[in-house]
């Protein structure tokens, strides 16, 4: 069984929960609001954005498993809160 707190990578993290299951994620004592994180600054709307790391946040797809995108290029940002946007 793989565990959320000694995930040591975003994508190792994203791996893990999704092995796991929502149901194991809270067995594990997570309520999704307090996943690890790995360096990089907090994004300042954390609004769907599950964890980070220096380069990429994580993210909840529609089909309920987590993924990873690229913070935007311009301000760091999640990309669908890019600061820059109207
Ligand atoms: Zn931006």
């Amino acid at each position: 069984m793989k565990m959320i707190s000694e995930a040591k990578t975003l994508s190792g993290l994203c791996e893990t929960l999704n092995e796991l299951g929502s149901d194991e994620v809270v067995n594990q004592g997570y309520d999704g609001s307090d996943f690890p994180t790995f360096g990089g600054i907090e994004p300042q709307d954390t609004e769907d954005v599950w964890s980070y790391d220096a380069k990429r946040i994580m993210v909840l797809d529609e089909d309920g498993s987590y993924g990873i995108k690229y913070r935007c290029l311009c301000c760091g940002q999640a990309p669908f809160h890019c600061l820059r946007q109207p």
